[in-house]
Order: structure tokens, then sequence, then C-alpha cells
């Protein structure tokens, strides 16, 4: 019989360690991808979407392609993981393995505030969609953009959304007629990356009429009086809301027995194993704290090099070639900040007692960096 690994989620994590296992082992082991959408999409690409400089087509790929690598695709609802089994069902159906990948990611819930999914999101493909309607047709106003929980994937992204959108109403020639607030459920921008991350990131808010409130909890939306209140007793006005919805690991894990403390899955911070032997978490559905009291980031950049971390250890494992590797908390991030320009930081965020993270000048450079890593992104792996 055909020995087999099954890697739950075809987002970032999933597809590079089902690619990178496919290469490294031979073809008596079955590589299986479960997800419930047919399309892997680039979420960096996201923010493009918004402004009109990309279409829907350009940043997703359909996941049967990863067929044609001799990956097996399944497309269905995870119901249930049995992971002592390392058995997961799908489609009703009981599927096992030898070694379990989950790379389920972050569910968005913007039901639990209430009126929040009155607003536009930029966090999936269909309200990215709705948002870049909203602001070709937004004339004059005000222009409110909110986080409604301090953790949410790409720490970067609800900024850098801020500044893309100023860019826009700018080209639009409409900006003097906007106003723009942004109200943070974090205490500062980008805050596990350092002060001087995030007095950076501020001082570009602060450049472009961005007025920036951190540590503003949001605890309702009233659409009919375009009203926000904030725990804090705080309350303002709006006639566009964007936001970033609380995040939560999905049912199916939370369901698992793997989720620790923090919420999320718990794994070894340089192995991505769970407590059970030969299942794996890697990516966005895991909680690994750091030294200095925050959680590892959620973003692409650590899901991949988690991906690349079990794939080599695993095809190890299983081979005997090579040897084992750690995963160190090394990532990088371009920051988006509109006018074909981008900031770019990198750093190493296992670091003791902080990470230390260093910041590259915005420039044009880096926003051509995006571009590349984005046609890279599907040559290498689709
Ligand atoms: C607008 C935006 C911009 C971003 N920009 C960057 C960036 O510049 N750099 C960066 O590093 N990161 C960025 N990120 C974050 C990055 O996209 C995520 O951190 C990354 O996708 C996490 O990978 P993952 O494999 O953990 O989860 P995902 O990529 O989210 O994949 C999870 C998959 O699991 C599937 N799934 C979940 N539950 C089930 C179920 N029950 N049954 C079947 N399938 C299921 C989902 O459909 C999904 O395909 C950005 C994110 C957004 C939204």
């Amino acid at each position: 019989m055909r020995r087999s690994i099954v890697i739950l989620g075809g987002g970032v994590g999933g597809v590079i360690t089902a690619n990178l296992l496919r290469k490294k082992l031979s073809d008596e082991y079955e590589i299986t991808l479960i997800d419930r959408e047919t399309n892997h999409v680039f979420a960096p690409s996201l923010l493009w979407l918004m402004t009109g400089d990309r279409n829907a087509e350009k940043i997703s790929r359909p996941l049967s392609r990863l067929k044609r690598k001799g990956i097996e695709f399944i497309q269905g609802e995870i119901e249930q993981i049995d992971a002592q089994n390392r058995t997961v069902i799908v489609n009703g159906e009981n599927i096992s393995s030898d070694y379990l990948i989950i790379s389920l990611g972050a569910v968005l819930t913007p039901e639990e505030i209430s009126g929040l999914e009155t607003g536009f999101s930029f966090y999936d493909l269909k309200e990215t969609e709705r948002l870049k309607q909203k602001l070709w047709e937004f004339q004059k106003g005000r222009v409110v953009v909110v986080t409604a929980s301090p953790v949410y994937k790409c720490p970067a992204a609800p900024y850098e959304a801020a500044m893309l959108i100023h860019a826009f109403f700018q080209k639009r020639g409409i900006r003097p007629q906007v106003t723009m607030s942004f109200y943070a459920a974090e205490p500062a921008p980008l805050a596990v990356a350092g002060t001087n991350v995030s007095e950076g990131v501020q001082q570009m808010l602060r450049e472009r009429d961005i007025s920036y409130y951190p540590q503003h909890q949001i605890t309702k939306v009233d659409p009919d009086k375009r009203e926000l209140y904030f725990a804090n007793g705080v309350h303002d006005s709006y006639d566009l809301l964007v936001y970033v919805a609380p995040h939560k690991p999905p049912r199916v894990v939370q369901e698992s027995g793997l989720v620790g403390k923090s919420g999320w899955v718990t794994v070894d911070r340089h192995t991505l194993e769970t407590k059970i032997p030969g299942v794996y978490a890697i990516g966005d559905v895991t909680g690994i704290p750091l030294e200095l009291g925050k959680p590892l980031p959620k973003a692409g950049v650590f899901a991949h090099g988690q991906a690349k971390v079990i794939a080599n250890n695993i095809a190890h494992k299983i081979t005997g070639e090579g040897q084992q590797i750690e995963f160190n908390g090394h990532g990088e991030c371009f920051i988006e900040i509109g006018n074909n320009k981008a900031g770019f930081a990198r750093g190493n965020f296992y670091a003791s007692p902080a990470p230390t993270v260093k910041v590259h000048q915005p420039g044009i450079r880096w926003h051509l960096g995006k571009i590349a890593f984005e046609k890279s992104w599907f040559r290498t792996w689709f």
C-alpha cells in the first residue's frame, strides 16, 4: 500500500509543503492536499486588487493544477481532525495519513462585533472586489480604517491599505474632499517589529494626513447613524468603513484538541510538531509566543519558512537523506505605501530579548521587488 502525507489547507503553507515534499519523495508516497476552495489566492496582491491594479484572475490559480505535479487535490470541507490517529473526515469520508500537516489559516469573524459586516474588507477576494467598487464611487466624506482585534494576519496590511487608499484618492483628485482616520485595536503599528518600525509607519500616516488612534477596541457599528463605538467610550462617525475582522482558528481546528492557551495550535517553535507525533501545524493557525510576550505575527513569510522546515524534516525522516533543520524565526515584508513605492523590513523574530528588525527606506525598488515576488510565486508553486 502507498504511504500517505495529507496536507490540510491550500494556502501559503499547504501549497509550499506539498510542492517541496513532492520533489523530495518518490511515488511510493502519496501527497494529498485538501481545501474547500477551488482557487489559491495570492493574498498580498489583494491590496492591488483593491486599487484596480490587478484582477481576480491574475492573482489566483486553480489548486487542481497541482495534480500536474503529482499532488492529489481534494476539494472539500474538512469536517473533523482526529489528530491521535492522523485521520480527517472530508466530504463525509475518512482519510488516513502517515504524516498530517495542518495549515488551515485563520477564519475571519466580523459577526463578533455588531454591525461590522456592513463595512468593507480587503481580506478576501469577494470582499475586496466590493471595496474596489466602493472606492471608485466614493466622492467625499469620512473614511475610517479599523482593526477589530490586535492579532490579525499581515500586521502591515491595514496600514498599507490606508496609504494606498490615500494615494488612490489623490490620483482621482478627490483627496481634499476626504478625511481619513485609522482606529487600531493594537497599541502601535507592527509593534512586534520594534519602536523604529512603529514610529516610521506612524510618521507615514501623519505625512498623509491620516489621523491615528491606537488601542481603540471597536465594540459596535451603527450603520444607520454611520457611527462607530469603542470600548474606551470614544465614538466617531464615518461615510466609508474599511475593517480588518477579528481572527479565529477554523472550527475544525478548535475541536481538534490541539489548541493551547494562546487560542491557537501549540507547536514546538523550531520543528512545528504538535503534541502528537507525526502531526505538524504551520502558518496562521499556530500560536508561537515570543520572548517579549507577544506572538509571532501571522504572515505568509513565516508559513513559507515553516513549510520548508517541515518538508525537509519529514523527507529526512522518511529517506534518511540530508539532516534535520529548525525554523529560526526569520522573516521579511514589503510595505506598500502608494505611488509605486514600498518599504521593506527584514529581521529575526526569535532574537532575544526582542526581535531585531532592519527597515529599508521606501522606494520604487521594493515595489518592483514585490511585483517580482508575485510573479515568481505562481511560476514556482503552480
Ligand atoms: C490583504 C492581505 C495582505 C497580505 N500580505 C502579506 C504580505 O505581504 N506578506 C506576508 O508574509 N503575508 C501577507 N499576508 C498574510 C498571508 O496571506 C497569510 O499569513 C498566509 O496566507 C498564511 O498561510 P496559511 O497557510 O497559514 O493559511 P492560508 O493561506 O490562509 O490557507 C488556509 C487554507 O485553509 C483552507 N481551509 C480552512 N478551513 C478549512 C476547512 N475546514 N476545510 C477545507 N479548507 C479549509 C482555506 O480555504 C485556506 O485556503 C496578507 C494577508 C492579507 C489578507
